[in-house]
């Protein structure tokens, strides 16, 4: 087990510097661009892909560090540069993460790269779980998969939403009911090949943030995969049944859900992307503060700016440290025991929504417009208590996992 420490090795700054070239010199540049055009930044994935910075190996590197710095390193300064390209840069990796805890090594081989592409045709993945009257609520999910025996193949049927790169994605995964009468237990996932027929993209949105970051509703009708889809195979999902079924016979204990505990681990991530977006935020906030002038003085001579950012970096600071004792956790499989994962989530994202908001307040009318990047820093904040979990949802969990009481 790697010792958790609070400092980035010399390798580890190397990798954050690279990544910050590439945040300060290609992203900030094309942001207000790609917001407005409400577009996935093709030519940006690509640059990335070119430096190998979208790529297999190099998220596997990051994923696979043992001291969990590799991924909150990496999100906080791609969502410095910003959140929406940054979003369409690393969404494929949940579809990924989903591949790589569920799927078999033949899977994982197959699939992972098909997700990616290459620098001279780059491809994007989709994680396809959220539902119109299953977001919060994952066990009222009604998309079904069918097992066809005499095909082996599995039908799926329904209408995913939310998805990120839904519709425009290589490889999408989608999580279906496959026994309903075992609610969250009786769920699976999918791999959908390139070019199925029967999976079309429905609605994409128009949203208040994260703009450049394609988000679509996912339409399956009558999609057929082959049982080598069906993410862990046949045999381990009738087993996983078979106990779930078992136990719900007995009434005995709660079966723990394997999708929460990968939810868990994957959370500091979210929470270091809202650190990346408060903590630009903030850099502009300071900076204006110290320039603007007002009453013959810079603004930053006033307690009332200057303390709110003092207040502001604790706050980033402290959704930092929390995301890296998280993220070291879950890498050395260190059990949550206080649902630290869902705590980092929660203080980070509400960390940027605050500090994202003073800092519009600090800029005073340049805050609110267009001019100032600080306008959409606010409003791409605004995710980060929506998605993966609601911060009231983050709550929750906290809350059951520090009293046993099934909360509601
Ligand atoms: C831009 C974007 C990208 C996304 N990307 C993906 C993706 O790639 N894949 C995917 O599967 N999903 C994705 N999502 C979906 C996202 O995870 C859901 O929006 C989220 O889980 C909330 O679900 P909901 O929108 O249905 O809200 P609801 O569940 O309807 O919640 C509405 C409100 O009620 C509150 N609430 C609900 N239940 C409780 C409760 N028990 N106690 C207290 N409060 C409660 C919530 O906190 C929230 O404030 C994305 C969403 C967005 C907006």
């Amino acid at each position: 087990m790697a010792e958790f420490s609070f400092e980035l090795d010399d390798d580890q700054k190397a990798v954050r510097d690279w990544i910050h070239g590439f945040a300060a010199d290609v992203m900030r540049p094309a942001a207000a661009e790609w917001d407005e055009r409400e577009e996935t930044p093709w030519p940006i994935i690509q640059e990335a892909a070119k430096i190998g910075l979208y790529s297999l190996d190099f998220y596997a590197q990051q994923y696979f560090d043992p001291t969990g710095l590799g991924i909150p390193m990496t999100m906080e300064e791609l969502f410095w540069g910003d959140a929406g390209i940054a979003l369409s840069i690393v969404g494929t990796g949940l579809a990924a993460v989903g591949v790589l805890a569920n799927g078999t090594e033949e899977q994982i081989g197959t699939w992972i790269p098909q997700m990616y592409g290459d620098a001279d045709d780059v491809k994007v993945a989709a994680f396809c779980s959220s539902e119109p009257d299953a977001g919060s609520d994952v066990g009222s999910m009604r998309t079904r998969a069918v097992y066809d025996e005499a095909k082996d193949e599995w039908v799926l049927n329904g209408t995913k939403t939310w998805a990120t790169n839904g519709g425009i994605a290589n490889v999408h995964v989608v999580v279906a009911v496959v026994d309903p009468d075992l609610g969250s237990k009786g769920h699976a996932s999918f791999i959908i090949p390139p070019g199925t027929p029967g999976l079309s993209q429905g609605q994409k949105f128009k949203k208040h943030g994260i703009r450049a970051s394609h988000t679509a509703e996912v339409v399956l009708d009558q999609v057929r995969v082959p049982g080598s889809c069906l993410l862990g195979g046949k045999e381990k999902l009738d087993e996983r049944l078979a106990r779930a079924r078992e136990r719900a016979k007995s009434g005995g204990e709660r079966l723990k859900n394997a999708a929460m505990a990968t939810f868990e681990a994957s959370r500091p991530a979210v929470g270091a992307m809202a650190v990346g977006t408060a903590r630009a935020a903030y850099e502009v906030a300071l900076d204006y503060a110290k320039t603007r002038e007002q009453f013959g003085r810079p603004i930053i001579d006033n307690q009332g700016v200057a303390f709110q950012l003092a207040d502001m970096r604790t706050r980033i600071d402290a959704a930092r440290l929390m995301v890296w004792r998280a993220s070291w956790m879950a890498v050395n499989g260190r059990p949550f025991e206080s649902a630290e994962g869902s705590m980092s989530k929660l203080f980070a994202s509400e960390t940027a929504k605050q500090v994202t908001a003073q800092a519009v307040q600090i800029l005073g009318g340049n805050g609110f417009t267009r001019e100032y990047p600080v306008e959409r820093m606010h409003r791409d904040a605004a995710i980060y208590t929506i998605f993966e979990g609601t911060s009231e949802i983050q709550r929750l969990v906290i809350a059951r996992t520090l009293s046993g009481v099934q909360i509601r």
